[in-house]
């Protein structure tokens, strides 16, 4: 059996060259020859008056494009709902101007803005086996930055802040060329281009969390906030602010140029779009996977991972990072979608598909999760700093104390501020209900 320390580590190394180890080093799509396959079109349309508002809100919902960050929220919902509270701050402002966001000028043409919705773009991709934004921004960085001045014009966000974590330098590089490409050819391309400030994340998990990444990126401790007030009425620097993971951005020029129907017609199982499975572990050819929303893992691992890897059966897997839960082998046949694990005790989350044979065991991965909760836990609140900690304490047991950790669970699940503490219980829960074998408990019939 691996220890929990060689199992983190096999994550770690997979989730860190995932992309790259299966695929040769990408050629980056730049500015021109983006242009010339039709880039920015759809947004000089929708600049123009082309295609209007509610016909992009309407495509949205028909396609079917949820949250990809993991929380899957309809996007067409979520921008009607920041576009209200916009709209009803600037009527609040008609005769009084909003004051400048901090930090502004920063646009070449000098200019302070009174933004009164802002644009946050989440590129902070902490979950552990997640790496598919940043295969997409390697790739292809306009198509999302398309995406976001659409999304700008169409919700009234006068401001653009994209949040990326400081572990992908070369991103970095990548998408302040395409920022700085895209602003200079901006006035060629009459289209409105409001200011777009690049951030670096400095490490820490819990700042993929909204809350948390709009404390970062005000300068404070990335903490999340209570709720309510909601971000998407106050946010970023008091103003209402959608946020969104880079990934949904990026699919937004194709649901429009080839319709909803194109994104929506993928997907399995009665299930509707696609999916970028980031995929790691025992398989034999990891990497990014775009595959149908509703595709079984037994499918994904078949069809796109050229199958389990030389001499491994499979005999778990975590369909959404460290918080999705654990599955057995007999689970493989549940399509992997938002909604249709919640019934079997886990979530797909940005889906991070990470694959455990019989080498391995899923108590250690278990433990792997909580200690990495526990290290990346912000201290704000008691359950989720000392749950986690103790839960982790407990896991490294034979045998399992199931009643104290039971008592964590109900603590953490049910007074943590935010989803870090209160999915924490997610792995000990999944061990204990398909894997009890392992920590000297009897396991649920049939698993
Ligand atoms: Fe911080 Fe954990 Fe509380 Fe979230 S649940 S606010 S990460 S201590």
């Amino acid at each position: 059996h691996a220890s929990a320390a060689v199992l983190e580590d096999l994550v770690k190394k997979a989730a860190a060259a995932g992309a790259a180890t299966a695929q040769p080093a990408p050629d980056v799509i730049a500015m021109a020859a983006y242009q010339a396959d039709g880039g920015y079109a759809t947004a000089q349309r929708v600049a123009r008056g082309e295609l209007g508002h509610d016909a992009v809100l309407q495509a949205l919902d028909h396609g079917g494009l949820r949250g990809l960050g993991g929380a899957g929220f309809p996007t067409g919902r979520k921008w009607r709902i920041v576009r209200d509270f916009v709209r009803a701050l600037a009527e609040r402002h008609a005769q009084q101007p909003v004051a400048p966001l901090p930090g502004w000028p920063i646009t070449p043409s000098g200019a302070a803005p009174g933004a009164f919705g802002v644009l946050a773009i989440n590129i902070d991709e902490g979950e552990p086996g997640t790496f598919k934004d940043r295969y997409y921004l390697e790739r292809d960085p306009h198509r999302f930055l398309e995406g976001a001045l659409i999304t700008a014009q169409v919700v009234g966000c006068q401001a653009i802040y994209i949040y990326l974590r400081d572990e992908y330098p070369e991103c970095h590089a990548i998408l302040r060329r395409a920022i700085a490409d895209l602003q200079a050819a901006a006035p060629a391309l009459d289209l409105p281009v409001p200011p777009i400030e690049l951030r670096r994340g400095a490490g820490a998990y819990i700042c993929g969390e909204e809350s948390a990444m709009i404390e970062s990126v005000e300068g404070q401790r990335g903490e999340p906030r209570l709720r309510p007030p909601y971000i998407a009425e106050i946010g970023l620097f008091g103003r209402p602010t959608l946020e969104h993971n880079m990934e949904t951005l990026h699919w937004l020029r194709d649901i429009l140029t080839r319709g909803p129907d194109w994104f929506a017609g993928h997907g399995r199982h009665g299930r509707k779009g696609l999916r970028s499975f980031s995929v790691s572990g025992r398989v034999r050819e990891p990497g990014v996977k775009l595959a149908p929303a509703g595709i079984t893992l037994r499918e994904l691992i078949d069809e796109h991972c050229g199958g389990m890897a030389e001499g491994h059966q499979l005999y778990a897997y975590l369909p959404g990072g460290a918080s999705g839960g654990i599955f057995p082998a007999s689970l493989a046949d549940v399509p992997l979608d938002f909604d249709t694990l919640q019934p079997h005790g886990g979530f797909i989350g940005s889906a991070a598909v990470i694959v455990l044979s019989d080498q391995d065991r899923a108590r250690d991965a278990a433990l792997s999760m909580m200690r990495f909760f526990a290290d990346e836990s912000c201290g704000q609140c008691t359950p989720c700093r000392v749950g986690t900690a103790k839960a982790a304490l407990l896991m490294e047991s034979p045998q399992w104390d199931n009643v104290t950790l039971e008592d964590l669970n109900t603590v953490m699940a049910d007074a943590s501020i935010c989803g870090l503490g209160q999915a924490a219980p997610n792995p000990v829960r999944s061990v204990q209900r398909y894997f009890a074998h392992e920590v000297g408990g009897a396991q649920e019939q049939g698993a």
